[in-house]
Formats: C-alpha cells, structure tokens, sequence
C-alpha cells in the first residue's frame, strides 16, 4: 500500500507544525506555498543593514514550539534558543508616567503602585482572576475541537461548563478592567490585551482578560535569533523529517470526488492527495480554492466581523535610545476614542497607541553600530477600500511628532531608511482577508464558537489550520491549530519503503 499522502497548502506557522505532527504521525508530507519564502506572517525583512522581523514581535509560550523537536524525538535548543525577559513590555503615557510592566507578579503590582498609585493587591487579585480563567479554558476551549461530542463528554469539559460564568463572558473587558482599577492608566493598561487577537475592549467579553496570565505567569520571551528563527528551525526540523516544501506555487484548486478530498490543483499540474489541509485563510479557502463548491460555504462563519489590521513603519535608526528596551507602548490620551476610530469609524486615530519593538536591544547585529531597528505599529482597521496612502502620511507625521515630544528630541532626521507594512499588503503578502491578522475578531461572547472548525463536517479528508479557525490568531493558538488536527486525522496504516 502507498504512504499516505497529505498536502498542506500555505507555510505559515500553522502549516508548517501540522507539517512536523503528520510527517513524524506516518504521512508522506507535502508543503505548497505561494511566497518564495516560509512563514507567511512570521517572516523578515532586510533593509539597508538593518533586519527587522516583519510580523510578530512576542513571543509567549515557547513550549509549543519546543514540543515539536520533542515529539521528532530531538533535543529543542539544538534548534530554536529563547530567553525569558525580566521587562515584558516599557509603557510610557502622556502625562509623563512611565512604567515597567515586569513578568514578575509581584515586582510588577509594587511598580504599578509605585507609578500610579493603584493597590498592588488590586493587580495580584486581578492576576489570580486571569489564572482562573485560563484554567478553565485552557483545556477546553484552546486545547481541543469545540466541533466534536468526545471534547463534550469529558470531565474537564463538564466542569468548565458549570463554571462558564466565572469566565465573565457577558461583561466587555473595559467594563471588567474599570471594575478592579481606580487608576485610569492601570485600566487602559489591561484594556490593551484585546489588541492582542485584533479586538476592540469596549466591546470584546471580559474571558479575554485571561490574556495578562501568559505574560504574568508562563513569561514573554526573545528567541535568540529574533522571531523569524522560529520559523526557519521548524522549516529545519520538517525538512529533516522528509517534509518537501514547494516555494512560489500557488494552489488554485482543492479536488473534490464527491464527498471526499482528491488533491490540489496548482497552475502546473494536479497532485493527489488522501488529506488537505489548508493553512491560509479560511475566506480564501472558499472563495478562491472552494468556489465551485458554494453549497459547501459556512455563510456565517465568512460572515463575521473581521479582526483589526496594522500599519508598521520599519524604520533604521542613526541612534540609540538608551530609555527605551524591546517592547516599547506610547499610549494615547483618549483609548476609547482611538478604538472608536478603529471600529466605528474605519480610519485612524490623529493619537494613536504607538509600539515599538527594537529586536536589535536583544540582538545587536540586526542594525549597524550604534543604531538601532524600529518596528514601528500602530492598530488600525481593516482594508475597506480606505484611502490608505492618505491615512499613512497622516499616521507618520502623527507618529514622528508624537515620539519626538516624548524622547525629548526630533527623530525625524533619524530615520535612516523606512518601509511599511498595511492593510493592504497584508492581504497581498499573506492572502489575509482585509489585511485582517487573527482572521475574525472576537468582539462578541460567541466568537470563540464561530471560529471555522479544524475539520470539514461535509468533506472527507480536509482539514483546517492557522488563525483564522480555531482556536484563533497568534503564534501559540496557531501551533494549536495544527495539534488539534493532527489529533483528528487518521492514523496511516504502517508504511515499509520499498528497498
Ligand atoms: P499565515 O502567516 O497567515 O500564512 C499563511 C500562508 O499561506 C502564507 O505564507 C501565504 O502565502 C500562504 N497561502 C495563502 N494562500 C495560498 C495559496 N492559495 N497557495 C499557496 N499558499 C498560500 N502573533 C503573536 O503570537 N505575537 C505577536 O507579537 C504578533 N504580532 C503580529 C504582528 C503583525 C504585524 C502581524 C501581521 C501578525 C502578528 N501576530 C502575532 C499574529 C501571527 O503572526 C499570526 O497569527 C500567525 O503568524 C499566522 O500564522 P498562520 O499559520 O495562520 O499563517
């Protein structure tokens, strides 16, 4: 009998640690990618001297990456080395508050009480809450298909249902925040965490507020050669295990016979396959590689709101900023108006919540001597045909203007060189919806139960990964993705290479 066959169309993160489980689970593993390069988000950019990471700038939960090598029967820092930081993130307010948001609980509540005043029991009680909720829906909700019985008739699934109102589903993150904070600041502080899969916290549910404990508790951390080395010591990994990875082949088709997966189709030639598994997103996955198939389409699921986009400006900087570390926050004056921008409005904010990530604080060769690579973004909403070149110059005079009062001097003549990542070439780049970057948003109580299965209930042997289905956006939940569906497709029968 011939080794079983799957296909995975799109290596991004998702794809390529499906394609590690099913290669090392006994499938013969095929990668199709339309970028000339892996990783889709999680990729890099070379730019006069300066490297800067072109999506993703923290990381958290570095033991989904490590269990991959494991499960390859390798050791993890043979591949991939990490190390955990002391300062998650530096935040800056503009009334001239500044705060470092330590990974340790403790250290953390004092230097908020310290900076603003807050009890630091409010931040440790607000913490231990965080942790409740992840306990919760840690196993049930990130863990494991919320499409099939089996997830249901377990204990821990019971036990989670009878608790689902300590998960505070019903109240918005911002209303819940304002509850535990006096401070203005500390609440504006935790409100930013919806940012974290593309949501508004004015209206996403308060279960998100579980996010605080990945940082506060597992730790953020640097990977040693910045965050694209995630993706490139995978690749590694697959390729050892036999995975072959097809750079610049867009797939067109997914081959149906009836009610079952036959292959691909890419403009060359058509490939057979006993399981597909699309890692793009699940809007194009219908509207382009499914659209013969209409009755096949989950109206709602495509219906849904989509999550917000960004706007970065890489930029090399002829200096160095000794105040500032790897994540930086410039929070703005008024966040409620700044989301409404984002959401209502579909525009941007004259004063937005700026972020600076500078991975050369960390790793010194990705700028020249004495310089430094800013990652530059800001929130902003998904393309709906906005006028983007006219919010861009806008959001950059806005930036620089914004920065330069806050570091004490005009950086605009320190702008070596600059180029942008939007909306646009999100969607262009990485075949995202809208320039969406977790897919849909989870702006109501729902959208947890709305995200695209990991498996087709209507075709057999297609299978669904990355984060626009479930459990959702970011490294961590992605890597799910791909554990969950490795854990729904079938064992192969034994394979024996012909000799
Ligand atoms: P994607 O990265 O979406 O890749 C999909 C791949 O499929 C692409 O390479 C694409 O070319 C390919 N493809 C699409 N269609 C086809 C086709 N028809 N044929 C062949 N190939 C196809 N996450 C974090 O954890 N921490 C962060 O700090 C963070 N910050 C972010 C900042 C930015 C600016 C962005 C954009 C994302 C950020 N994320 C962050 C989110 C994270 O990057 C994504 O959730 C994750 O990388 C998505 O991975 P994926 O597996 O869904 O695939």
């Amino acid at each position: 009998m011939p080794q079983q066959k799957a296909v995975i169309i799109g290596a991004g993160i998702a794809g390529i640690a499906a394609a590690i489980r099913l290669a090392v689970k006994g499938y013969s593993v095929e990668v199709f990618e339309a970028n000339s390069y892996p990783g889709g988000k999680l990729s890099e950019i070379e730019l006069n001297g300066y490297r800067f990471d072109a999506g993703p700038s923290l990381l958290t939960m570095p033991q989904y990456i490590d269990e991959l090598f494991t499960l390859a029967g390798k050791i993890p820092a043979n591949y991939f080395k990490y190390q955990k930081l002391d300062v998650v993130c530096k935040y800056f307010y503009p009334d001239g508050t500044k705060l470092n948001a330590y990974a340790d609980t403790k250290k953390f509540a004092e230097e908020i009480n310290t900076q603003t005043g807050e009890p630091a029991a409010s931040v440790v009680n607000y913490l231990a809450n965080s942790r409740d909720i992840y306990s919760i829906t840690n196993h049930v909700f990130l863990e494991r298909s919320l499409h099939r019985l089996q997830t249901y008739m377990r204990w821990d699934t019971l036990r989670s249902i009878f608790r689902f109102p300590q998960i505070d589903p019903f109240r918005t993150m911002h209303k819940a925040n304002s509850k535990s904070f006096k401070d203005k600041r500390v609440v504006q502080l935790f409100d930013r965490y919806a940012t974290y899969n593309g949501s508004n916290p004015y209206q996403a549910p308060a279960t998100l507020n579980v996010i605080p404990h990945l940082e506060h508790h597992f730790g953020a951390y640097f990977p040693k050669g910045g965050m694209y080395s995630v993706t490139q010591s995978l690749v590694k990994l697959a390729e050892e295990l036999g995975v072959k990875f097809h750079y610049n082949t867009n797939v067109d088709e997914i081959v149906l016979e009836g009610i079952k997966v036959k292959g691909i189709k890419t403009k060359a030639e058509l490939i057979a396959a006993d399981i597909v598994i699309p890692n793009m997103d699940i809007w194009f996955t219908y509207k382009k590689l499914l659209k013969n198939h209409p009755q096949l389409h989950p109206q709602k699921t495509l219906g849904q709101e989509r999550s917000s986009s960004a706007l970065i400006f890489y930029w090399g900087i002829k200096k160095n900023f000794h105040q500032l570390d790897l994540h930086n926050i410039f929070f703005s004056a008024d966040y409620k108006s700044e989301f409404d921008h984002i959401w209502q409005q579909h525009g941007i904010y004259h004063d937005p919540t700026v972020y600076i990530n500078i991975s050369s604080k960390y790793k010194q060769d990705d700028a020249p001597a004495g310089c430094e690579n800013w990652f530059v973004m800001i929130n902003v909403p998904a393309n709906n045909g906005q006028d983007w070149d006219k919010l861009i110059a806008g959001a950059r005079k806005n930036i620089q203007q914004k920065l330069s009062g806050i570091l004490g001097g005009d950086i605009t003549p320190l702008i070596a060189c600059e180029t942008i990542l939007d909306p646009r070439s999100i969607e262009t780049k990485t075949s995202s919806y809208k320039g969406s970057i977790y897919g849909t948003s989870s702006n109501n109580q729902f959208a947890a139960f709305l995200r695209h299965a990991n498996r087709s209930s209507k075709v057999e042997g297609l299978y669904f990964c990355g984060g626009s289905v479930h459990p959702g956006g970011g490294i961590p939940l992605c890597l799910l993705s791909a554990k969950i569906v490795a854990d729904l497709t079938p064992t192969p029968p034994p394979f024996f290479a012909e000799k």
